[in-house]
């Protein structure tokens, strides 16, 4: 089953202050080429996690910009959620994937439900992520078409995962990759496209907050503005290690005294695990008060993010797999430094001594921290050098040029290479 979300719409106008004149000019004209396209935008979630954050942004710039677009997120049972959080790990590179027959006639199922709900209906659909991508194939629409966006780290997948996911995805007229490291070689490369996810500077995560307001809210969390803070803002996932983040702040603390350790995590409606992950965090974590756990569940919500994002001395990404990490553009944006794992989509954003620091040893996370801690003028001066690589390569409207250019492309290629089976 689909449910749409029911979105604003927005002008790219207010963007001109940001961003090169040009680049709107370009944006506007994309959009009169697909005036009258009817273009579905499907995922499996509408919060928690990247995806579900750039579609807030993107769809309304999109109808802003006179489209007929709409955001559809598929509603499927637990089980379903549980399959498919396997086989985002197992794309990631999880040692395990295995698969029972149930299984895939409950992914088959649901997103045979989704196909029959679309089929006719759009000009372009943009399926993202590994949930809905079997819809092009169930769908067998061959009018309308079909690019599948992928946001997680391929480079590294495991090859059981990726061949049950291939065989589902094969027919549609554009794959979209953030980066060419995570192309599985197999795939027809003349259908690959790569570019990178970007933040809405104008968006309640990323507006700059009046500095009363911005401690008001850190302050009513519990944490004190007196004291340095340390911050981890991320989905509760494997991937992004939050009891790792807690190690390296044990082992900080025990230098900076006073140090408070922020741990932001969104539970994402297609993310079963991040409860399991919570728990763990709330047991290793208990009775100490100067660790701070909170969620989308206990009130943390884009103006929380923002502001510990802004307030906090430095902001932590220790990340294992990462497909890019909008969470490391949105703190550069707002001048914060950043310590932030070598992987994925990372080092696109962040080089080291320019915005923060890129760790690659386990080692090597308390010194650079602790660098950052103990200097706070230079930790200043490194986190306000990373604001204008994100000005430069990802805001918003430099996604809207890369993805309404490609839908143009698209359309306007011949007939689909989709074949019903
Ligand atoms: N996020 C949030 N609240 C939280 C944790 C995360 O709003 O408690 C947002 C975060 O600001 C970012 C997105 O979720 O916009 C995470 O995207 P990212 O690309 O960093 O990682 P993903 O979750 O997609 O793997």
């Amino acid at each position: 089953m689909l449910r749409f979300v029911d979105t604003a719409t927005e002008s790219i106008d207010p963007y001109v202050d940001l961003v090169p004149a040009e680049q709107l000019g370009h944006v506007r004209e994309l959009a009169r080429e697909l005036r009258g396209a009817r273009i579905l935008q499907l995922n499996a979630t509408s919060y928690g996690g990247g995806v579900a954050e750039l579609l807030n942004s993107l769809v309304p710039l999109e109808k802003g910009l006179g489209l007929d677009v709409q955001w559809g997120v598929m509603v499927a049972e637990p089980s379903f959620f549980a399959f498919t959080k396997r086989l985002h790990n197992g794309l990631q590179g999880a040692p395990q994937f295995e698969v029972t027959k149930d299984e895939v006639e409950a992914y088959m199922r649901h997103n045979t439900h989704v196909a029959e709900e679309i089929r006719g209906k759009y000009d372009i659909v943009i399926v993202h992520d590994p949930q809905p991508a079997p819809v092009q194939l169930l769908a067998r629409d061959t009018t309308a078409k079909w690019i599948w966006r992928v946001h997680i780290d391929l480079s590294a997948y495991n090859r059981d995962a990726w061949a049950f996911l291939e065989e589902r995805i094969e027919g549609y007229d554009a794959f979209v990759f953030t980066m060419p490291e995570f192309v599985p070689k197999p795939l027809d490369q003349s259908r690959v496209h790569c570019f990178a996810p970007a933040i809405d500077p104008l968006s309640p995560k990323n507006i700059a907050l009046p500095a009363d307001l911005r401690d008001r809210i850190v302050r009513w969390t519990g944490v004190q503005l007196d004291r340095p803070i340390l911050t981890q803002v991320s989905r509760f996932d494997p991937w992004k290690d939050p009891l790792g983040v807690i190690r390296v702040y044990r082992e900080l603390r025990e230098k900076h005294k006073g140090l408070q350790l922020a741990l932001l995590g969104s539970m994402a409606l297609d993310d079963p695990e991040g409860w399991s992950i919570y728990d763990k965090i709330t047991q290793v974590v208990e009775g100490d008060p100067e660790i701070h756990v909170a969620s989308n569940f206990t009130g943390i919500g884009n103006l929380e993010v923002n502001a510990f994002q802004s307030a906090s001395d430095v902001v932590i990404q220790k990340s294992i797999r990462e497909g890019f990490g909008l969470i490391v553009s949105e703190t550069l944006w707002k001048g914060t430094p950043i310590v932030a794992g070598r992987t994925g989509g990372i080092p696109m954003q962040l080089s080291d001594g320019e915005g923060g620091f890129l760790v690659s040893r386990e080692e090597d996370w308390v010194p650079r921290i602790d660098a950052l801690l103990s200097d706070g003028a230079e930790a200043q001066r490194i986190g306000g050098l990373g604001r204008e690589r994100v000005r430069q390569h990802f805001l918003i409207t430099r996604l809207l040029e890369d993805e309404l250019g490609l839908m143009a492309g698209v359309r306007s290629a011949p007939a689909s290479t989709a074949t019903p089976s």
